[in-house]
């Protein structure tokens, strides 16, 4: 049996540009792609129809194609990764496992115990930064301390970011290196329980125009105005680098905005507290919370009687997207309007979102609640009335998701805007006292 490498995809799934990939088949030992739809994942997930498992699904099958059409194949396991490893060593004799760095806990903690399982038998583990720009220590302050506030750590990206870092890999220059083997089969969704997708997934191809004109566009929903890259950028079909590259010749503002995906990644790393259920800010677990049962579903549902609120809640329902001006709209009408814990939010959007990403929704949602690093300060409540007009004033995108608004159907507020505003605030303030 001669030797082979492995390339692990996870969050990383493109063959070009992608860092391990390139270490692995720069090495010239025949490299065996992977990837393991994990039943430690999947198990937990109750809708059968989610998209995100046939948004990878798509994306396999697509390195799959491009594969097989170079005589190699990737081998695609069900299953969770401390059966599948053991396996994979017993079949093949393999020299090193590559992957990219994930940063998020459950992931970190399955990377260690595979790590340390490979390398008591005798196997290399080598690992890449590939997800972000930078990554754990390398955007630091002047006295070696994690940055909490966005405007200082993204001077200090802009300052640090070269050619070097945002070089692409060429993987290309080496596909004659990955292992040559009639292709393997890949399980299909129904074999795992799922469903296909039954729209189409947003375009990893963005349109210049859309990123000039970003800074103008972006805060309006009814408009195409923002890349819609976010689930591309969550799985990896784009590579964050190539996008960094485009922003900084097209639009200051949209680089800004893979500035806070970077940002949030750096909290995340430094505050490992965030991944326990806690807020980023200790006191604000103070807060006593109304969690209203009756309330939350209306608000899962789009049924608030809060125009912009349900059109935002709806969307997500629809197509597991919703407009990042939406997101913290309903985000702050959750906390502040009906005090109901940021964390049902979190968790709600966690199911819901195509993109879901541990590190930017618990960032999205602890800004919104105030609790978080940077976060809009306690005392801020969205009017959601104002916000329509300055948004939405000719309330497109708002009928586009309550065609029944104006109609006896459309329910009444669920609760008075002036009256939630001067509840919450006593509620924050009482939990604040002291600190
Ligand atoms: P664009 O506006 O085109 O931005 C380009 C990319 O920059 C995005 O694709 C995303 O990767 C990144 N980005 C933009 N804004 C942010 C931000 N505030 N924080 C971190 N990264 C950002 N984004 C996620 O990717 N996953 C989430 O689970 C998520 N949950 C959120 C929850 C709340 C409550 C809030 C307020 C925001 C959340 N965001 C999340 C951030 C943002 O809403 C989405 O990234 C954005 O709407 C995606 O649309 P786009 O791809 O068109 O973004």
């Amino acid at each position: 049996m001669s030797k082979i490498s492995i390339f692990w995809f996870r969050r990383d799934l493109r063959l070009h540009d992608n860092a391990g990939l390139y270490h692995a088949l720069k090495k010239g030992v025949p490299v065996l792609p992977i990837f393991i739809f994990d039943k430690n994942i999947l198990d937990k997930l109750d809708d059968k129809h989610d998209r995100r498992v046939a948004f990878i699904h798509e994306a396999i099958t697509e390195i799959q194609a491009f594969l097989t059409a170079k005589g190699s194949t990737i081998l695609v396991k069900y299953g969770t990764p401390e059966e599948v490893f053991p396996v994979l060593l017993d079949e093949y004799d393999v020299d090193t496992i590559y992957i990219n760095h994930d940063y998020e806990l459950y992931a970190h903690e399955r990377d260690e115990s595979v790590r340390e399982f490979v390398t008591s038998e005798g196997v290399g583990f080598s690992t890449y930064k590939d997800q972000v720009v930078f990554e754990k220590n390398e955007i630091l302050s002047g006295a070696g301390t994690p940055y909490t506030v966005f405007t200082p750590y993204s001077r200090k990206w802009k300052e640090k970011v070269n050619t070097f870092y945002l070089k692409s890999y060429p993987t290309e220059k080496y596909f004659d290196n990955f292992l040559q083997t009639k292709p393997f089969e890949i399980p299909t969704l129904a074999m795992m329980g799922f469903q296909a997708a039954k729209a189409k997934f947003p375009s990893k191809q963005v349109r210049d125009g859309i990123i000039r004109s970003y800074a103008e566009n972006r805060d309006f929903p009814a408009i195409e105005g923002t890349s819609k890259l976010s689930v591309h950028l969550r799985f990896g079909t784009v590579s964050i680098r190539e996008l960094a590259r485009k922003a900084q010749s097209l639009s200051e503002t949209w680089l800004n905005e893979l500035i806070w995906r970077d940002f949030y990644f750096n909290i995340l790393y430094h505050f490992p507290h965030i991944s326990q259920g806690q807020a980023f800010r200790k006191e604000y677990d103070k807060i006593i919370w109304r969690n209203n049962k009756k309330e939350f579903e209306l608000w899962c549902e789009g049924k608030t009687g809060y125009p912009i609120v349900d059109a935002g809640m709806r969307e997500l329902n629809a197509t597991g997207f919703m407009h990042n001006r939406v997101r913290m709209i309903v985000a702050s009408f959750l906390t502040k309007h009906l005090l109901i814990d940021w964390r049902w939010g979190e968790a709600y959007f966690a199911k819901k979102l195509l993109d879901f990403d541990f590190a930017a929704n618990n960032g999205g949602w602890q800004w919104a609640s105030g609790s978080g690093c940077d976060a809009a300060p306690y005392f801020r409540v969205f009017n959601p009335s104002l916000q329509t007009q300055k948004f939405d004033k000719q309330l497109e995108y708002i009928k586009k998701w309550v065609p029944e608004l104006n109609t006896f159907d459309y329910p009444a507020p669920i609760v008075n805007h002036d009256f939630a505003r001067k509840r919450v605030l006593p509620v924050y303030q009482m939990a604040l006292k002291g600190f």
